[in-house]
């Protein structure tokens, strides 16, 4: 069972037109938000499994992203330290 924040209130927004498909979104984000789309784009799976960490949009190196970030990203970074993942940049 994966968690969900909740319905229809997440901030965050993609802008696909301006995402290059670096995967960099894919690699940081905690919940499994991003996946890659062939090798050109990213796709949004489940917008309501976003914490608002703000990894995504802080690493993405072409503004592709958007998000209000709040608490979610003190768990991220605890979640990636879990896993054994680099930290997200989500200051
Ligand atoms: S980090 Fe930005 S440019 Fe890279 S795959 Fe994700 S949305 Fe696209
Ligand atoms: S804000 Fe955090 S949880 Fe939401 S999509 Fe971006 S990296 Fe994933």
């Amino acid at each position: 069972m994966s968690l969900r924040y909740l319905e229809n209130v997440v901030t965050l927004e993609y802008d696909r037109n301006k995402c290059t498909g670096c995967g960099k979104c894919v690699e940081v984000c905690p919940h499994g938000v991003f996946v890659m789309e062939g090798e050109r784009k990213a796709r949004l799976t489940d917008r309501d499994l976003c914490i608002e960490c703000g990894a995504c949009m802080r690493n993405c190196p072409f503004d592709a992203i958007k998000v209000r970030a709040g608490v979610g990203c003190a768990y991220a970074l605890m979640i990636s330290a879990l896993r054994g993942k680099p930290a997200p940049v989500c200051e």
